[in-house]
């Protein structure tokens, strides 16, 4: 049976849980090939089987996107393996928060790494593929950036996340005025809180001062997040669904 993105191949970074492995599943299930790329492959192993079991496509890439050359390898095999590459989504993220005067600067570092320096690393290397895609029957391809509400109200606690998520914004703009000539779509979705393993890297303390204020609020769901960027890689070429804000009912 053809599906939308029958023949078209997606790499989505950090699918080995949340939003990540719930767009793998969604994209899959609507015709693409899939990779999947993460540091833990065991995880990647399973979903891989999920799909395949479900009749789909995918392919297991285990690698850290903060490291270039494993960024860039990813995007190799991905091409290998399926002949081309039509839709990026660049979802791998980590958020550690508390206040910027006691904050490990590693915990900075680390952010900067994966949210920034591996979106930046992943996009350069997808780039000529994406191009030459989209010049392919599809007539159009996509590159995904996940941010977050962060990406556009910075809030106290969360300084340095909300400012790799306002660069991915800045990116996202600049390089959708760059290609959009092109026929590559940029998208950037900027989802509120999501139930996924995001909040389980925070230090205790943090969680602890935090905990009245998240204890009541509603959370989206990991699929919430991936019906929407599958809407998004979906829509006929012309057109250009460059910025979704998501939020929970109920938030402010
Ligand atoms: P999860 O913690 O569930 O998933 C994060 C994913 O990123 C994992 O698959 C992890 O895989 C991957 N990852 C982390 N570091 C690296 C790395 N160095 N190289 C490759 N992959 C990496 O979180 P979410 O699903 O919630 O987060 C996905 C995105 O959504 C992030 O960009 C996050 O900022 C954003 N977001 C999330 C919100 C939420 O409330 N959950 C709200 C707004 C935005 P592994 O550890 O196996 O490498």
């Amino acid at each position: 049976m053809s599906t939308p993105l029958t023949g078209t191949t997606a790499l989505v970074t950090g699918a080995s849980g949340g939003i990540g492995a719930a767009t793998a599943l969604s994209l899959a299930a609507q015709g693409a090939n899939v990779a999947l790329v993460a540091r833990r492959k065991d995880r990647l192993d399973e979903l891989v089987g999920r799909i395949h079991s479900s009749g789909g496509v995918a392919l297991a890439i285990e690698a850290d996107i903060t490291d270039r050359l494993q960024a860039t390898a990813a995007v190799d095999q991905t091409v290998a393996a399926f002949n081309s590459l039509g839709i990026l989504v660049n979802n791998a993220g980590i958020m550690l928060l508390g206040p910027a005067d006691s904050a490990p600067v590693e915990e900075w570092d680390r952010m900067i790494a994966v949210n920034v320096q591996g979106l930046l690393y992943t996009t350069h290397a997808a780039l000529p593929h994406l191009l030459s895609a989209a010049e392919g029957p599809r007539g159009t391809a996509d590159i995904v950036n996940i941010s977050s509400l962060a990406g556009r109200v910075p809030i106290a606690g969360s300084a340095v996340y909300s400012l790799t998520k306002h660069g991915v914004g800045a990116f996202s703009e600049a390089l959708r005025q760059e290609v959009t000539g092109r026929h590559v779509r940029v998208a950037l979705i900027e989802p509120g809180p999501v139930a996924t393993e995001l909040f389980t890297h925070i230090r205790p303390e943090i969680l602890e001062a935090g905990k009245e204020a998240f204890a009541n609020a509603t959370l989206l769901q990991a699929e919430d997040i991936a019906d929407t960027i599958t809407h998004v890689v979906t829509r006929p070429a012309r057109v250009v669904m460059s910025e979704v804000l998501i939020r929970p009912d109920g938030s402010q």
